[in-house]
């Protein structure tokens, strides 16, 4: 099996790339500037921001209830109900539609849940090929690369990249690197597949547990083109994605949009109540650990997520690591928080992946203490024993040395002088903290000593 690269080592390896780094940071900060303008358009967005906290938090704590009643009504609807414990389930349901209905050409529209379930992969290893249509989602499944950021899966890319994969897999022109041109390459090799498909699969942003209903939310329509032409739709969600009532959905709508792209409302926000006449619908309802994280009482706020990647835009670390380097489905500071529960050993490297500046939880539309929690799942993660020898061994000492005024101090003071006199000591090619830092010049006396001076 390949072996999956820590963050700091896959970071490395995108920031050789300096002014691709610089790029990536710079477009993800436009993206954040853009949401700030549109929050500060809302006099009542600090309201919003308690509504949708308080609706989740209550949701969370009658999840059983309503993930019940949603089945009851969506059954009443004539939708079929699935439920999956966890990636294998859903991906065997999803299978088993397919061949029980004898298809051949599925589309599918942007779905984080299936990305989480690795859904393309095994499909293809059961010999069933789909097309992604969200325009990034397709542009990354031709590169044969994973999305890097969950609401714009291609944008580690730039518009270069995008000339040369549609000049290799759809034959546009070399070296045309117009995005009009592009886009209206990619819509016409859409297009065809829309037309031809017998299934679609969509994500679920929102499922309302008194109607039974579903909203969908695309800036590109792709999902409502899939399912609407499709005999057959498959809609894939998470078990937070309930939300009790629809009149929830005029807070939640209003602060997706916002907290993702600043837009004041995503392009198309679909509502899917329940099969046109001689189509199928199903809902595949999946845990997937997510019972688990709710029994974490640390962690489980982060099930109030509703994937607006505002924490990845305004994210120091993601913007100048890029997504791929989270090695995850879902990346940035969110999925920090949310992979450790999926598997502790394999993703213990990333709540360490953040500077802890708060940022994150300073946007979150659903106030989730994100910083927080990475910083609680970093002591679950040294108390499990899952961090570097070099990495405990060094805490200890640190609190070894920071427990003991009278070592503090001593060794305050050997530090003052071997920096000051032999600094490639500390600075030197094996210490990678200098790489990219100067030392700072070490102070003639400690704070201590000055503030002792101060006092005769
Ligand atoms: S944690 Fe908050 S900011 Fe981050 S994706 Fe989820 S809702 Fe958006």
């Amino acid at each position: 099996m390949k072996k999956v690269k820590e963050h700091a080592e896959a970071a490395a390896d995108f920031i050789k790339d300096g002014p691709r780094t610089d790029w990536h940071d710079d477009t993800l900060w436009f993206v954040r500037e853009k949401r700030d303008l549109a929050a500060h358009t809302l006099p009542e967005w600090e309201q919003l921001r308690e509504w949708a906290s308080q609706i989740k938090n209550h949701t969370l704590s009658n999840l059983d209830e309503y993930l019940k009643n949603f089945e009851i009504n969506a059954q009443s609807n004539g939708v079929k109900i699935h439920w999956a414990a966890n990636a294998a389930e859903h991906n065997k349901i999803v299978h088993k539609i397919i061949q029980d209905n004898n298809i051949q050409k599925i589309v599918k529209s942007k779905s984080m849940l299936t990305e989480e379930c690795h859904l393309n992969e095994y499909l293809i290893q059961n010999g069933i090929s789909v097309i992604d249509t969200d325009l990034g989602e397709r542009i990354v499944q031709l590169r044969k690369e994973p999305p890097s950021h969950i609401v714009l899966p291609a944008i580690h890319l730039k518009k270069q990249d995008v000339s040369e994969t549609f000049h290799r897999h759809l034959q546009t022109e070399k070296g045309n690197n117009d995005p009009q041109y592009l886009t209206e390459a990619a819509r016409q090799h859409l297009r065809n597949h829309f037309v031809e498909s017998e299934l679609a699969i969509t994500g679920v942003n929102f499922a309302v547990s008194e109607t039974g209903g579903f909203v969908v939310c695309t800036n590109e329509g792709n999902a409502d083109m899939g399912a609407n032409t499709a005999k057959i739709h498959i809609a894939c969600m998470g078990i937070e994605k309930i939300i009790p009532k629809a009149e929830h959905l005029s807070v939640f709508l209003r602060l997706l949009a916002r907290s993702a792209t600043g837009q004041p409302i995503t392009t198309y926000s679909s509502h899917f109540n329940k099969p046109r006449p001689n189509q199928q619908m199903h809902i595949v309802i999946v845990d997937n650990g997510r019972s688990r994280q709710l029994g974490r009482a640390d962690f489980r706020n982060s099930l109030k997520c509703i994937r607006c990647a505002a924490c990845f835009n305004t994210c120091p670390v993601y913007r100048r690591s890029g997504g791929h380097s989270y090695h995850t489905a879902v990346a940035g500071p969110i999925g920090s928080i949310l992979n450790p529960n999926l598997d502790m050993k394999a993703n213990a490297d990333l709540p360490f992946a953040s500077t802890l500046c708060g940022s994150c939880s300073n946007v979150c539309p659903v106030k989730i203490d994100i910083h927080e929690q990475l910083w609680k799942w970093r002591q679950v993660i040294a108390d499990e024993g899952y961090v570097t020898t070099s990495k405990k061994v060094g805490m200890q000492g640190m609190a070894l040395v920071f427990a003991n005024p009278k070592l503090y101090r001593i060794l305050g003071s050997i530090g003052r002088k071997t920096m000051k006199l032999f600094p490639f000591l500390v600075n030197n090619k094996l210490n990678p903290w200098y790489k990219q830092r100067d030392m700072p010049e070490p102070p003639k006396e400690s704070f201590r000593d000055w503030y002792k001076k101060q006092q005769k």
